[in-house]
């Protein structure tokens, strides 16, 4: 690759450049293999209603299960998210098995409102997105409120043709929901909240894990539930981990939470189980058993 640059360029000696490249070409060639291979897979983490403590949908997040058995999540193949043939790939597979996997939970009568899955701004850009997911749901006799798509806030900096504010508005107007993801890290203005199709957002897990940590962080959070609340936007506190953090985020009004305090993200076949447990509680248990730790 380096000997493309041409003769006398220092980066032709550069190690890191090689590496660098060679990382990527590795992240490429394992997630072809493992879609090839049937390997790349969704595993699911439970989003629960703070309030009532019971299940409400389901994050699918991609998984690349080696031949050895071992399962590695997307840092293992995180360039392969910013590559267009591998990111449509990976999110189109996952859309189709997670949406297959939903409408079977639904089907065995489990009480499940949404399964959420994260669109690239790739995928989200390629041809006829709107139509594929539609098809998709159609095809598995969902609604189009059954799915949350889940984007980042920074899809919108180069999105200077709107093409993407096009494709969700027409999602959204389809009746999918559209969540913005790791809110409050990003480099979006406050103002996307109001002018793009957004109906949820994502509280990152940054932040909730600092709770408490500093007055300012604390401040935060509570300030952007309550601007989440007079906006109408349902809101999603990601990466609890202690009792205390869903006790903070319940209390400031926090309506949703997902973290490894509820579950880690686990198989379809036991996140199945999962919901068995959850939506048929024991008489008087209304608190799901915490799984997958
Ligand atoms: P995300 O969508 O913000 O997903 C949340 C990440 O936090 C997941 O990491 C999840 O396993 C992890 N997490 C959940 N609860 C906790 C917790 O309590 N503590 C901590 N420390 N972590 C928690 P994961 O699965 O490694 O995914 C990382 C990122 O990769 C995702 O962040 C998302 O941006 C991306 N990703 C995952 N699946 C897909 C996919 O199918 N397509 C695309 N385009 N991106 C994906
Ligand atoms: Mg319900
Ligand atoms: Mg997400
Ligand atoms: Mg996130």
């Amino acid at each position: 690759h380096a000997k493309q640059t041409g003769r006398g360029v220092c980066e032709t000696y550069n190690p890191s450049l090689t590496e660098a490249f060679e990382e990527k070409r590795q992240a490429f060639e394992l997630v072809k293999e493992a879609i090839h291979e049937g390997r790349l897979l969704p595993h699911y983490q439970p989003i629960f209603d703070l309030s009532s403590q019971r299940i409400k949908g389901v994050e699918a997040l991609a998984r690349i299960q080696n031949k050895d058995g071992s399962i590695v999540g997307p840092a293992k193949f995180w360039h392969a998210l910013f590559e267009p043939k591998s990111a449509l790939a990976v999110d189109e597979t996952i859309l189709d098995i997670a949406l297959r996997d939903f409408a079977e939970w639904k089907s065995k009568g489990l009480d499940i409102d949404f399964i959420s899955i994260n669109a690239s701004s790739l995928c989200i850009q390629s041809m006829d997105y709107v139509e594929r997911v539609l098809e998709a749901l159609a095809h598995n006799n969902l609604q189009p409120h059954h799915l949350k798509i889940e984007v980042v806030e920074n899809i919108f900096l180069d999105d200077a043709d709107s093409k993407i504010t096009h494709v969700l508005e027409r999602l959204s107007e389809a009746g999918v929901i559209i969540a913005l993801d790791d809110f409050g890290t990003g480099y979006a203005s406050l103002s996307h909240l109001r002018d793009y199709p957004v109906n949820c957002i994502k509280i990152d897990q940054s932040f909730v894990s600092g709770l408490g940590e500093s007055a300012g962080n604390t401040a935060i959070v509570q300030a952007l539930v309550s601007l989440g609340k007079s906006l109408n936007l349902d809101i999603i506190a990601e990466g609890i981990e202690t009792q205390g953090q869903l006790d903070f985020m319940s209390a400031v009004g926090c309506t949703f939470g997902q973290g490894y305090l509820f579950s880690k993200p686990i198989s379809a076949h036991q996140m199945s189980d999962y919901l068995k447990q959850a939506s048929f509680p024991l008489l008087g248990d209304t608190n799901p058993s915490v799984a997958g730790k």
